[in-house]
């Protein structure tokens, strides 16, 4: 493992968010070491990518090599929410290039060589131990290759936490804050042989995804009010199936005394449209995967020394599909703010509070969206209207048409009547 002794910046996190905070920062001129603890490619859950994220891609300079990968286009969402159907399609909110359905693995991985190739020293199957903060010149950042004994220092100016819901510095720092109103957990697999919907609302073999776009479905859960929802994801090989439940499930499957796998088959295959989708599909055997409690914020996004980005900093339900774009949006500010503080030592402590603004702002609009009994009027609210407050007419139409979409987010409604639309042009 030669890692150097000294550099700008460490990166934790070779995720959507660490590659790309750390090839924004390479671009700038800095020297970036970043610390991935698995070898790509690797395997992660969220595959649903809308359009936003080309923005990011842009920047990096890596969206031609990801068009080129032939990633499925989709057309937008279809929603069965309570025997209620409402669609989605992002052309409608002025986008004019995909949303896509990306197997994550290699989207990752598209994302991790680039960083390389912009000349971001990458290590993989290095994970990172922790790190001493407040000591010159910014941090020392301890690490270790996977299976092995010896432990290495880096010292840098800023160490950069995109070790997602591991949140290395976040945990460190005991920053992390569970969202005690999000008790949730999620079970998914694969599964291949599913048919698909595409805009129109008609089944169709996986075969056609090419002449006749899929759209992401997701259809309530019945029984669980408005908290269980489950997603249907068409990839090039195979079909993203799986349910977000409230954690209580996670007890009734254990006491059961069922498999996770007999679990998520027979749920899905209950639901009436998906049933229909799986009618002649298998579950991939050894595909599925659980995870439990992992909506949670940081009290703290960035201080002397460290920055929290992506899933490092907080996590929100993903039912609107915004996480990869939220972590790269994190990765972007980051790095501006990380710049700046370079360029400008004597005010690093107003650009990592210029940060924590703006991705509260975006988090928190996120959990609006996103949680069935936000509570509106509390000081968080203002947060959310912040980040409406500087969204284009496009995103104000959209982020509206989304929180129809199900029966969890009608306040974001309230919210959006209580918040003037920009008067001046866009802002980002
Ligand atoms: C059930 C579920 C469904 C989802 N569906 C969607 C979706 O459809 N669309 C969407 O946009 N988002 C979705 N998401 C969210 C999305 O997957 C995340 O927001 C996104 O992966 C965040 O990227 P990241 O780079 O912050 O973290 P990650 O992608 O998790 O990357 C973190 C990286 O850090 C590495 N790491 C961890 N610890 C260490 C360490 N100690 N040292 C070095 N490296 C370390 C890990 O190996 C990993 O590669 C979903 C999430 C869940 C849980």
């Amino acid at each position: 493992m030669a890692v150097p002794k000294t550099c700008d910046v460490v990166v934790i996190g070779g995720g959507p968010a660490g590659s790309l905070a750390a090839t924004y920062l390479s671009q700038a001129g800095y020297h970036a070491v970043l610390l991935e603890k698995q070898k790509h490619p690797r395997n992660v859950v969220g595959e649903s990518l809308i359009p936003d994220f080309w923005k990011y891609c842009d920047e990096a300079g890596v969206s031609d090599k990801i068009a080129a990968d032939g990633f499925i286009r989709k057309a937008g969402g279809i929603v069965d929410w309570h025997g209620a159907t409402r669609r989605l399609a992002f052309k409608d909110f002025g986008y004019t290039r995909p949303a896509l359905h990306v197997e994550r693995d290699r989207f990752d991985h598209l994302l991790l060589e680039h960083a390389r190739e912009q000349g971001v020293q990458v290590f993989e199957d290095v994970a990172a131990q922790g790190a001493e903060l407040g000591v010159a010149p910014g941090a020392r950042v301890a690490c270790r290759a996977v299976g092995g004994e010896e432990s290495a220092q880096i010292a840098c100016r800023v160490v950069v936490d995109a070790s997602g819901q591991n949140a290395v510095i976040g945990r460190q720092l005991g920053l992390r804050a569970m969202d005690e109103a999000f008790r949730f957990m999620s079970v998914w697999g694969y599964y291949t042989g599913s048919r698909y919907l595409a805009a129109d609302g008609e089944m169709h073999p996986a075969e056609s995804a090419r002449n006749v776009p899929p759209t992401t479905y997701v259809t309530s859960v019945p029984g669980t009010g408005d908290w269980g929802w489950c997603w249907h994801i068409l990839l090039r090989e195979s079909t993203s199936v799986g349910l977000v439940l409230p954690i209580d499930a996670m007890k009734s499957v254990k006491d059961g005394q069922q498999s996770w796998e007999n679990y998520l088959d027979r749920q899905c295959r209950a639901l009436p449209r998906l049933g229909a989708l799986l009618a002649d599909a298998q579950l991939r055997p050894g595909s599925v995967r659980v995870i439990r409690d992992y909506s949670y914020r940081s009290t703290r996004l960035a201080g002397p020394g460290f920055f929290l980005i992506g899933d490092a900093a907080g996590f929100v339900d993903p039912i609107f599909s915004v996480g990869v774009v939220l972590a790269m949006y994190s990765a972007r500010a980051a790095a501006w703010a990380i710049d700046r503080s370079f360029r400008a030592p004597g005010r690093a402590a107003e650009h990592q509070a210029i940060y924590t603004k703006q991705l509260q702002s975006r988090v928190e609009l996120a959990r609006a969206l996103a949680l069935p009994q936000y509570e509106v009027g509390s000081a968080a609210t203002g947060e959310a209207k912040k980040a409406m407050q500087f969204a284009d007419a496009n995103a104000r139409a959209l982020i509206r048409a989304a929180s129809q979409l199900t029966a969890r987010s009608q306040h974001v409604q309230a919210l959006m009547d209580d918040t003037p639309a920009p008067a001046g042009p866009e802002a980002d």
